[in-house]
């Protein structure tokens, strides 16, 4: 049985990230897609929202589930009793990123494996933060993500101007 942890920040989950874990779903017995909470990174959504978003769009994919963690990542892979991860490459700028995570994920526990799929080029351009920062200036982004993510986006920033005016 091959089990995977997809893991990532996923503020908010993307067409592109749910493209990773179709991809993933079929090549792995288990998908664990899990959000991490990282005390350096400040984030739009909740770990709890980010959770909800994803689960709401990997309910057909029966072969995945969603946790979140925090700390280090081989930590969390040993708790889930695997030692492939699992993550998305979209362009060359992010494979030098993704080749020194993986390296260093290695060097901090040897039989750590990072499996790279590559992601479909219409999803190729897409990042959480270039949606977020479309959305914040009223603009639409509902071909990159699913219609009730892109609905909790538009609210969130409505949210945040009403507390600042
Ligand atoms: P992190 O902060 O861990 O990089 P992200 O949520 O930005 O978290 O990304 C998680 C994973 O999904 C990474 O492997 C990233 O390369 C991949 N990813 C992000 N956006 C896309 C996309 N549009 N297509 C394919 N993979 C993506």
């Amino acid at each position: 049985m091959k089990k995977a942890v997809y893991p990532g920040t996923f503020d908010p989950v993307t067409n592109g990230h749910l493209d990773i874990i179709k991809r993933g779903s079929i090549i792995f017995d288990t998908l664990i897609v899990s959000v991490g909470r990282n005390p350096l990174k400040e984030t739009l959504f909740s770990v709890k929202e980010r959770m909800e978003m994803i689960r709401d769009h990997v309910r057909e994919f029966k072969n995945v589930e969603v946790d979140c963690f925090d700390g280090m990542l081989v930590d969390y892979l040993k708790k889930q009793q695997t030692n492939i991860i699992l993550r998305g490459i979209r362009t060359v700028s992010d494979f030098e990123y993704e080749f020194q995570r993986a390296l260093t994920n290695r060097a901090l526990s040897k039989e750590v494996e990072t499996v790279f799929v590559m992601t479909s080029e219409q999803y190729s351009f897409l990042n959480s933060t270039l949606i977020r920062e479309v959305v914040s200036l009223g603009g639409s982004v509902n071909q990159f993500v699913p219609p009730d993510v892109e609905r909790r986006l538009k609210e969130k920033f409505k949210q945040m101007y009403r507390k600042n005016s």
